[in-house]
């Protein structure tokens, strides 16, 4: 299956997943292919295309956004039905070319994210061997968001597109998932997720969770009304030529594709447990009280009983490393991207989701050393018992010797401290109590202390 982005959704409607591209994807920091929101939240400036090519274009173009205009006035009626929120203004909608939404996602991308973060998240990323070394990032994400695509809404121009290579039929479970963007962008203001702070995006993938799961489940009721729909949906996302192929998607690295479709996986569970416990009024009241945490919204129970994450403060170990080393980014990884960092290497889903479950806080650090390109990541866990951080600690050294073929323990004396030569530098792993601390990458000769 697959999904992402912004606006859209493509999917297997056996119930539930769709794939989604809403916002749009952007990214933060290591696991987080940011996303949906700020997508969406672009707002385009289309460039004007060469003369010659636009007239037809934009016929074609006019024709179907007609269609969907009057599409989008039924399926509105109906979605905010099923939402119990009603439009406070006309939402406008149209359709896009193939070759409009990949400018618009271009353009986003540049406008929103800067090569520098770009580049300091594939380090991290990289650096915890979750991509190959010759990786892509900024590439990466314009192919899966152009081929995955089906619509989005833009919170600025408060405007839906869907794509135009869609039929209208197919496309109206697009447009419920789609409106219900708009109509949560006229009750609770989508705009605010959109700059979201640099340091924590554990938090800003559980909110995107929260916006895309809601319109999700919205979406599958919608569906699930008419069992007609769930056939024309499926009929027009298999129909010929490559309109939703999977090909990107299905040769991203895992980590990145599964955290591109959490929002709308783990999302929609989260959004249907908040919706059995309260009914859509609790789904509304979320988003004045978000999710604080991917464990949140992975484990519902978390969120209904506000287990709050604990923050943690990590200390600079530019001096430690040694001189020319530079810090470039800090930042949460959460539940979710522990999980996965774990699981790329263990292969095992059961005991990767138990070593990163009881997690009670988390903030990492990347390091550059600037003539050599060596790059280090500092990792401070915090767990919600000593059984969890045992757990967390013996997994992630089975994740480092199966990471780093040629790892080699040097230091073997103590059952709370492992430390591992590679060619990609030291790796230490340290437990006391309830907190696991990390240094991976270290110069051999860095003088670390992870804990005083
Ligand atoms: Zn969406």
């Amino acid at each position: 299956m697959s999904k992402q982005t912004t606006p859209i959704s493509r999917a297997p409607v056996t119930v539930a997943v769709i794939t989604i591209i809403c916002f749009a994807v952007m990214t933060t920091s290591v696991l987080h292919v940011a996303s949906a929101q700020q997508a969406a939240q672009q707002t385009v400036q289309r460039a004007t295309p060469p003369a010659a090519q636009t007239a037809v274009t934009t016929n074609v173009v006019n024709a179907k956004s007609a269609a969907v205009a009057a599409a989008t006035e039924e399926v509105v009626r109906e979605v905010a039905q099923i939402r119990g929120l009603n439009a406070l203004r006309p939402i406008k909608s149209g359709a896009q070319t193939r070759l409009e939404i990949e400018r618009m996602i271009i353009d986003n991308l540049n406008r929103e994210t800067k090569p520098e973060e770009l580049r300091t998240a594939e380090l991290a990323l990289k650096k915890l061997g979750l991509v190959p070394a010759d990786f892509n990032y900024r590439q990466l994400i314009i192919n899966l968001l152009t081929e995955q695509v089906a619509g989005y809404y833009d919170p600025k121009r408060q405007e839906f597109f869907l794509a135009d290579w869609i039929d209208l039929d197919g496309q109206r479970p697009v447009m419920a998932h789609e409106l219900t963007h708009a109509l949560q962008d006229q009750h609770f203001d989508l705009k605010r997720f959109q700059n979201w702070k640099k340091d924590d995006s554990d938090a800003e993938l559980a909110a995107q969770a929260l916006v895309e799961g809601d319109a999700t489940l919205v979406m599958e009721q919608y569906i699930q009304r008419d069992m007609r729909r769930a056939l024309a949906f499926l009929r027009s996302m298999m129909a010929g030529d490559a309109a939703m192929s999977t090909k990107q998607l299905d040769a991203a690295p895992d980590a990145l594709k599964r955290t591109l479709t959490f929002p709308y996986e783990t999302g929609l569970s989260f959004a249907r447990a908040v919706w059995r416990e309260g009914g859509w009024d609790a789904v509304s009241k979320a988003f004045t009280d978000l999710p604080a945490s991917t464990e949140q919204v992975m484990h519902p129970e978390k969120y209904f009983a506000r287990e709050a994450p604990l923050k943690i403060v990590l200390p600079d170990f530019t001096q430690g490393l040694g001189k020319t080393w530079k810090r470039l980014d800090t930042d949460i990884n959460g539940e979710w991207s522990l999980y996965l960092i774990l699981e790329e290497y263990l292969k095992d889903d059961a005991t990767s989701r138990r070593a990163a479950a009881g997690w009670h806080g988390d903030s990492y650090a990347l390091y550059e050393k600037g003539a050599t390109g060596e790059v280090a990541i500092m990792q401070f866990t915090a767990w919600d018992t000593e059984d969890d951080a045992v757990e967390f600690y013996d997994a992630y050294i089975k994740r480092t010797q199966a990471r780093y073929k040629d790892a080699k323990a040097i230091d073997t004396k103590s059952l709370a401290r492992r430390t591992f030569q590679t060619i990609e530098g030291t790796v230490i792993i340290e437990r006391q109590g309830k907190q696991v601390r990390i240094a991976e990458g270290s110069p051999s000769n860095a003088k670390l202390n992870l804990f005083n």
